[in-house]
């Protein structure tokens, strides 16, 4: 078949399986079989291909069919312009999050070296990006998920900051081995933050593909916030920064659970003009 022929028919099969940007995605998966970029295709669209490559095509388009994600199929995802390794283990890192690492990120150049927390680092998207931008920094990475860990791992020896990441298996809802007494300045976390109730009305590609443990926040979605508030304040030196990332609707309520041991708090919009980032400070007072 040619090009444009396999691409025609992909794309049809895909809107039939109710994908959002068919077109795009045909695209993409065809480039990605043919290790060719998206110009190459438009300018090949009668080469013939070879019927060994048209059907390794087709089988992952059954797959995206299925509504697995396209960064599963593919297995890697783009994140602060870094390439990210990911696998149904983790959580698929979200352009959204990048406001919170830019967050840290700019908070850091007027600091020098920096001991930061990440917890719930699933593959490790914000812990390598901070590792990799942040010239004088040392973050330990947590996570309940021994597979995650794994991937986090990985990630962070290919983007070369291994050295600078402590990787832990911990479960922040319970009695953690994280060392209390004032040792980080910064905790950020990304956490699991949708209503148990709200899963099921999810996007098929999330709510059946992606780690529930990774999307579960509880009732009311605010488990985590609450937890992890209370076990920053344990861990932050006097001053340090909190930093979540939080549904569009959460602002409030995260920034009121901080009130009482965080000041100067403070929520970010993301490029959508949606609440997605809240931050404070320790309380000196409360040390
Ligand atoms: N920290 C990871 C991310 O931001 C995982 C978050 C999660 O699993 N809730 O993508």
């Amino acid at each position: 078949m040619v090009i444009k022929d396999i691409l025609e028919k992909a794309v049809i099969e895909l809107k039939n399986a109710g994908v959002d940007a068919p077109v795009m995605e045909a695209g993409a998966l065809l480039c990605y079989v043919l290790k060719k970029d998206k110009s190459y295709i438009y300018s090949h669209r009668d080469y013939n291909l070879s019927d060994f490559l048209t059907n390794e095509f087709f089988e992952l388009i059954e797959q995206r069919k299925k509504r697995k994600p396209y960064q599963y199929i593919t297995g890697q995802q783009e994140f602060m312009s870094l390439n990210f390794m990911v696998n149904p283990n983790v959580l698929i890192p979200r352009q959204e999050t990048e406001i919170l690492v830019e967050t840290l990120i700019q908070y850091c150049r007027t600091k020098g070296k920096v001991d930061i927390l990440d917890i719930g680092t699933g593959s490790g998207c914000i812990a390598v990006s901070l590792a990799y931008y942040i010239k004088e920094c040392s973050v330990t990475a947590i996570d309940i998920s021994d597979e995650a860990l794994n991937v986090a791992k990985f990630n962070a020896i290919t983007n070369g900051v291994k050295e600078k990441i402590n990787f832990l298996v911990c479960d922040i809802l319970q009695e953690t081995n994280l060392s209390a007494g004032a040792s980080y300045d910064i905790v950020v976390s990304n956490p699991p933050y949708i209503v148990t109730d709200e899963i099921p009305k999810l996007q098929k590609e999330v709510r059946e593909y992606e780690p529930r443990i990774a999307l579960d926040g509880g009732e009311d979605g605010l488990l985590f916030y609450r937890k992890i508030t209370e076990k920053a304040s344990e861990v932050l030196k006097p001053g340090g920064l909190l930093a979540f990332e939080i549904g569009y609707n959460q602002g409030k309520d995260v920034s009121k659970i901080m009130e009482v041991k965080f000041s100067d708090i403070k929520v970010i919009k993301d490029l959508s003009g949606n609440d997605r980032v809240v931050t404070g400070y320790l309380k000196l007072l409360l040390k």
